[in-house]
């Protein structure tokens, strides 16, 4: 539309000046030696107007004529930079879905210039990693470091590289730099803390967690945590050399971490050689009471080695009731019921825990049980293979790589992972509905075909402090049911 009223203006224009050069007055007289011309004065003008437009129209002709061969290579690299381009996005797309056959195709459709940009480097890099050609991919992420934008990756790249191939000094200058160039980001400071804590170095990382602290890197309960493990497993070195230091370090540890095993045993034990015994005992049952482990209720047990075995049952029962439903508490209340005799209450505790999913520690009980009570030692002996199929407990597991442990350590000793050992033992113990239940034989049976049979205690117990062994049956007792 505008067009049209453009012309549309335009023709008007030209038929007024058409009419005003036709009714212009006057006339051109002009002699240039033999020469003479004479010309109506509309006409001069209207020649005049036109020999200037055809000026203006040759000369941009010929600009264009002139400029044919720079113009027609612009638009010539252009059109290869669009589908260089284009190939870029092909390549860093099967890159992402790990094509590397896609990848090898684009990247040969890249010019060098744009095989040289960050986003050129980036595809190299990639595609050498789909292609596990480690100095292809050391080679771009190098090249990386040269582009501002692209340093920061290239650091992270080789930093990997370097902790693949075992270069440890490498990788933390690598990461370093990496932490210098964006002190902000979250990358380095993890990276960092894994690799100063696989390599022993606990006050660098501590610095780490500090600073991380300060700019909010990291979560608060994941700071407290690592903050406590760095204290405990820097108090387990300074033990030997310094121990009221070490004792300091453990009780920081568990200020923040109550149920931190290691700094609670080490707390405890130095306490209770500083005759601290009730500080010691305060440590141990609020560690329970958090994390019950099978170490700390040894170390309770030991704190006063002339007490009998009955008062030492009974503190060590005292200890499960701080935390009565968790299965490290079950199985302690299960041996001091077996320490004193009392198999129907040791029976009692372990049902819950003997359903499809039984623990190797709940079978190997059993078995004492069936050994000490009644000498049966088919029984016993079939508990133990089946402790032997159950599923491993009792360890500490590795959360990363699956590496197991009967002792805590801080660092994995596989992955090096810090803090990825976690105690393995049963959760929960069988739903009410099938938890095996008294039958008239006299056997526990479930209804539940996914809880296992317990025998039962068909003897009465021995209650008798001063006589732990196994009870005697008398003549109407059925004897313990072959149920495994
Ligand atoms: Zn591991």
């Amino acid at each position: 539309m505008r067009r049209v009223l453009g012309f549309f203006a335009m023709a008007v224009i030209a038929a007024f000046a058409a009419v005003w050069l036709a009714t212009l007055k006057g006339h051109l007289e002009l002699e240039i030696g033999n020469w003479q011309i004479h010309m109506p004065a509309g006409l001069f003008v209207a020649v005049t107007t036109l020999f200037a437009l055809l000026v203006i129209v040759l000369g941009r002709i010929l600009g264009l004529v002139l400029g044919a061969p720079q113009a027609l290579g612009q638009w010539w690299q252009l059109r290869r930079l669009r589908r260089g381009e284009g190939a870029l996005s092909q390549g860093l797309v099967a890159a992402a879905t790990g094509e590397l056959k896609d990848v090898q195709h684009w990247r040969n459709r890249i010019s060098p210039t744009l095989s040289a940009s960050p986003l050129g480097l980036l595809l190299a890099a990639q595609a050498a990693s789909l292609a596990a050609d480690t100095q292809a991919e050391a080679a771009a992420y190098e090249a990386m470091l040269n582009h501002a934008h692209t340093e920061y990756l290239g650091l992270k790249g080789l930093f990997h590289s370097a902790l693949t191939r075992g270069e440890s000094e490498r990788a933390l200058e690598l990461g370093l730099r990496a932490y210098a160039l964006k002190p902000r980001a979250t990358w380095p400071v993890q990276a960092l803390f894994d690799l100063r804590t696989a390599r022993g170095e606990w006050n660098e990382a501590m610095a780490l967690l500090d600073d991380a602290g300060k700019t909010r890197l990291l979560a608060a309960d994941v700071l407290r945590r690592r903050r406590a493990v760095l204290l405990a497993v820097q108090a387990l070195e300074a033990e030997a050399a310094a121990p009221k230091r070490a004792l300091d370090l453990a009780l920081e540890a568990l200020d923040i971490e109550p149920g931190l095993l290691p700094g609670a045993i080490l707390a405890a034990r130095w306490l209770i050689y500083n005759s601290k015994d009730r500080r010691a005992q305060e440590v141990i049952e609020r560690a329970w009471s958090v994390a019950p482990h099978p170490e700390l209720a040894t170390t309770y047990g030991a704190m006063f080695p002339r007490e009998t075995t009955p008062q030492r049952s009974a503190r060590l029962l005292t200890l499960a009731r701080v935390r009565p439903e968790h299965f490290e508490s079950c199985v302690l209340e299960a041996q001091q019921h077996i320490a004193m005799s009392r198999w129907s209450e040791a029976r009692r505790v372990l049902a819950p825990w003997a359903h499809d999913e039984i623990s190797t520690r709940i079978c190997i009980l059993f078995a004492e049980i069936e050994e000490r009570q009644h000498q049966d030692h088919v029984a016993a002996h079939d508990w133990l293979l089946r402790a032997a199929q159950a599923p491993r407990d009792g360890d500490f597991r590795c959360s990363r790589c699956g590496w197991s442990s009967p002792h805590w350590q801080a660092l994995c000793g596989r992955c090096k992972g810090f803090d990825t050992l976690l105690w393995i033992a049963p959760t929960h113990p069988a739903p009410q509905e099938q938890m095996p239940t008294k039958t008239d034989a006299g056997t526990l049976a479930s209804p539940s075909a996914t809880a296992l049979p317990v025998p039962d205690d068909p003897g009465p117990d021995d209650p008798g402090p001063d006589d732990p062994g196994p009870d005697d049956p008398g003549p109407d007792d059925p004897g313990p049911d072959s149920t495994v």
